[in-house]
């Protein structure tokens, strides 16, 4: 995920369009911290933590040190470890079990829903076993998970829920927002995520003041008091400058969800002007909006048939995109010890050689929409 901008082309991501309006306000938080000479924790890592909590109107906010560490921390946080089974889907970015791994547990994966790309939540009973601890959903592209039937599973059988909110920040499950609905919400505030840093951050909401204090402990080696390690930990902090430039651009982060939904909508309307109005048997099906809830387009994903050739073809027109992902998570080399093979997973195998994201980012023009639109259809026509 590169923000830069190629100047003739339309990127897939433009972050000088959210950063050039703000851009003194940003770097005056960032001379603040400098001035205050406290890189560490401080004023603008609880200020931040505290507006986090403020806009999701519940939970308690722990800053960390990236997305990844985020999960990392929420499953050593609550003692998962060598033995314990964590389930979520192989159709995901690999930090989602990576961590699962890192910890020593082992990741049991589910297949996902072919029209929302997130896990299908039909499939996961089967999946649990006594040594299930945790579940993971991903919130994928910015569209929620079906959390109620996830909660309802996860209830029952009494596992942690971790949501991956990575993407997805200011989706909305029914009416919540995506983080508010498990035991934790993971977000990560890499520079193109819909609340993005300059440079790496993480974050966890949690459901009770007492895992905040031990994701907290956690961050700071296990610490119970200074000079006091009670547990495996680590330092998995929120850098202060991180903390105040997110915080600042907090401020603006559902005017650029709502410029993405706008944008998307347009796209969706395009298509549907070019024949492309989301049947199975269409070359291209372009994403839905969530009936229930609400997509935050975190990335605007298409499925297209010939999609490795659709991309090529719109790499040499200077229009960007990105196949996330094109090769689900059981397939990858990392997870080959599992033992899963080719077939275990068919919908996200067939989701993975389909998907392609297009440009839509807060500040992308109509004309640089209809001339991605026009590429495309373009493609299929010849
Ligand atoms: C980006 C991402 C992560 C990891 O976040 P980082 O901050 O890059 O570590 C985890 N899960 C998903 C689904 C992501 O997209």
């Amino acid at each position: 995920m590169s923000g830069n901008r190629d100047s003739s082309g339309i990127p897939l991501f433009d972050l000088s369009l959210v950063h050039e309006p703000i851009f003194s306000e940003l770097t005056s938080a960032v001379e603040q911290v400098a001035k205050s000479n406290r890189f560490i924790n401080g004023k603008s890592v609880s200020d931040f933590e505290a507006a986090f909590e403020r806009y999701h109107g519940s939970g308690y906010a722990v800053g960390l040190s990236s997305g990844t560490d985020a999960l990392l921390v929420a499953l050593m946080a609550m003692g998962v470890g060598p033995g314990d089974e964590v389930i979520t889907t192989p159709f995901t970015f690999v930090s989602t079990a990576e961590v699962i791994l890192r910890v020593g547990a082992k990741p049991v994966f589910v297949d996902i829903d072919e029209h929302t790309f997130c896990i299908d939540a039909k499939h996961i009973a089967s999946k649990i076993t006594s040594r299930t601890k945790a579940i993971i959903p991903v919130h994928l592209f910015g569209r929620a998970c079906s959390m109620e039937e996830i909660h309802a599973i996860s209830e029952q059988a009494g596992l942690v829920v971790i949501e991956d909110c990575a993407q997805a920040m200011g989706a909305r499950a029914r009416s919540n927002l995506v983080g508010t609905l498990g035991d934790f919400g993971a977000f990560s505030f890499f520079p193109t995520k819909n609340l993005g840093g300059w440079g790496d951050g993480g974050m966890l909401l949690c459901s009770t003041r007492e895992k905040a204090l031990r994701v907290k402990s956690t961050r700071d080696h296990g610490a119970i008091k200074k000079g006091r390690y009670e547990s495996m930990g680590g330092n998995f902090r929120l850098d202060s400058v991180q903390a105040a430039v997110l915080l600042r651009k907090l401020d603006y982060v559902d005017e650029w969800r709502q410029k993405r939904q706008r944008a998307a909508r347009l796209y969706n309307r395009l298509f549907a002007e070019a024949g492309f109005r989301g049947h199975a048997s269409d070359p291209l099906i372009p994403p839905s909006e969530d009936p229930q809830g609400e997509h935050s387009f975190g990335l605007y994903v298409i499925r297209a048939s010939d999609r490795d050739e659709l991309a090529d073809y719109l790499a040499q027109s200077s229009i960007g995109c990105g196949k996330y992902y094109d090769m689900p998570l059981h397939l990858q080399g990392s997870f080959s010890h599992l033992g899963y093979e080719r077939g275990d997973f068919p919908v996200a195998e067939g989701a993975a050689r389909q998907v392609l994201a297009i440009p839509c980012y807060a500040g992308i023009t109509e004309e640089a929409q209809e001339t991605v639109v026009q590429a495309i259809t373009g493609f299929y026509n010849s």
